[in-house]
């Protein structure tokens, strides 16, 4: 009978060419840990069974070495998005430009004039270099760059309406998702909202009455998940930006989804622009970068220099400003617009600007590469927080699976994984959001998921 005294010690097992390769591979600490871990294991396994054999040392190093390797897996790894959500939140919203990805891997290698004035030798700022692209593009007086969105609304407020009223119609006080609600990060900023007309009809007089007592800011939220349909009525953004100035207060449009370029041209509905809100005299629009801007995740604020000025000096927007990677990357992202080859080079636009007949092109192709399945037409959305209810037609690779949940699990379990949807118990893949350079893989995936 084997015995807990029989199990070979850390020591011995240390002393073996084995142990030497897996220290040589994950260091000393870490596979000391790991020994310790299968050796435990071990001790409960014979705990409740008394094995006839110890198990024998190859074998307890075997495990520590799976062990190892699962425990230094990378954890946030690339995968295929077959779901026709163009910005979908949970899989990491805007997939790059080459010319963001190159401008982030070549700040990061080594050190860059982030904060330093190449011209005068002397101390710079790290906010220019988003800056002047963002005035060209826009007209706006001047742009600071954070951390992302929501801390781009944090900060406004917290600069400008701490402890004084803010006015913001109740059919805007919307969740942005993950549980997280624009008036909840509003207060916490200090500011106090006012709300302002029913869900679903606001006047203009509702934000007259309320610009009678003294009032920091007006408030726009663009409603970026949900649609308010019938019987709605909502003024006009330059009429509300009328009163507000009339009664010498400020407004911000907290855009979230941020476009530069028109969605109508691709069939979807108009999503508002930044510029739209500008030349509607909005004083400050906060949007993301990770969004329709199709770039890393950032939060951009544009508008009046004077109110910027005071933003940029308060502590909180050095608590969320942006690093030199995003900076980076938000100014190649940018550039793309102002060289006018956005539709191009930034992926969301390009996915957005497929022909029909493209996507159909590639669905067919796939199908024939897999030699079963049909190409039905279907719809992808934009997602992340941009034209809700708001769908584009497609081409899907639809496949009829027995069982398509077991389906979809197993194409998870692809390296990489392949997220797709289902549908009347199909499996449905839509090219539309697939890089073209992720097919090969995504045919490997599926064939070994269908076992072909
Ligand atoms: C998405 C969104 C935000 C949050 O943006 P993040 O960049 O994710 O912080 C804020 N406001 C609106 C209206 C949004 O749509």
């Amino acid at each position: 009978m084997t015995t807990l005294r029989d199990l070979p010690a850390v020591e011995q097992l240390l002393q073996t060419q084995t142990a030497a390769e897996l220290i040589a591979r994950y260091g000393r600490p870490l596979t000391l840990i790991a020994i310790r871990s299968t050796l435990d294991e071990a001790r409960e396994r014979i705990k409740l069974n008394p094995e006839p054999a110890l198990p024998p040392i190859d074998l307890i190093l075997a495990q520590t070495d799976s062990t190892l390797s699962a425990w230094t897996q990378p954890m946030l790894v690339p995968l295929i998005n077959a779901t026709g959500v163009i910005l979908h939140t949970n899989l990491g919203r805007a997939p790059l430009s080459a010319a963001a990805i190159h401008a982030m891997d070549v700040v990061s290698r080594g050190y860059s004039n982030l904060e330093y004035d190449l011209e005068k030798g002397v101390r710079g700022s790290r906010l220019i270099h988003a800056e002047s692209i963002l005035q060209k593009l826009t007209g706006a007086e001047s742009a600071l760059v954070v951390n992302n969105c929501a801390s781009a609304v944090l900060l406004v407020l917290s600069t400008l309406a701490n402890k004084k009223r803010v006015i913001i119609s109740r059919s805007q006080l919307v969740e942005i998702g993950g549980g997280f609600r624009i008036p909840d990060v509003m207060k916490q900023s200090g500011a106090k909202l006012v709300e302002v007309g029913t869900t679903n009809r606001v006047h203009l007089s509702d934000y007259e009455e309320a610009l009678q007592e003294p009032t920091a800011l007006v408030m726009r939220a663009h409603p970026s998940n949900f649609k308010i349909i019938g019987f709605t009525e909502e003024p006009e953004l330059k009429d509300i930006v009328e009163v507000a100035h009339q009664a010498d207060v400020f407004v911000v449009d907290d855009l979230g989804s941020g476009a530069l370029l028109d969605t109508a041209k691709y069939g979807l509905a108009h999503e508002p622009t930044i510029q739209e809100s500008l030349s509607a005299g909005v004083d400050l629009v906060c949007f993301s970068g990770d969004k329709l801007l199709g770039g890393p995740q950032a939060g951009i604020i544009v508008g009046k220099k004077a109110l910027i000025d005071k933003i940029k000096k308060h502590p909180l927007a050095r608590a969320v400003r942006a690093d030199k990677v995003c900076l980076a990357g938000i100014t190649a992202t940018l550039l793309h617009y102002l060289k006018d080859n956005a539709e191009r080079e930034v992926p969301i636009w390009r996915m957005m600007s497929l022909t029909l007949k493209q996507v159909k092109g590639r669905a067919e192709a796939w199908k024939n590469e897999l030699g079963q399945g049909h190409v039905v037409e279907g719809e992808s959305t934009v997602g992340g927080g941009s034209l809700p209810g708001e769908t584009f037609q497609t081409y899907l690779l639809s496949l009829e699976i027995k069982s398509p949940d077991k389906f979809l699990k197993k194409l998870r379990k692809q390296h990489p994984p392949i997220i797709a949807r289902t549908e009347n118990d199909k499996v449905l893949l839509d090219p539309r959001t697939v890089l073209p350079e992720q097919e090969g893989a995504l045919l490997v995936g599926l064939k070994n998921a269908l076992r072909l």
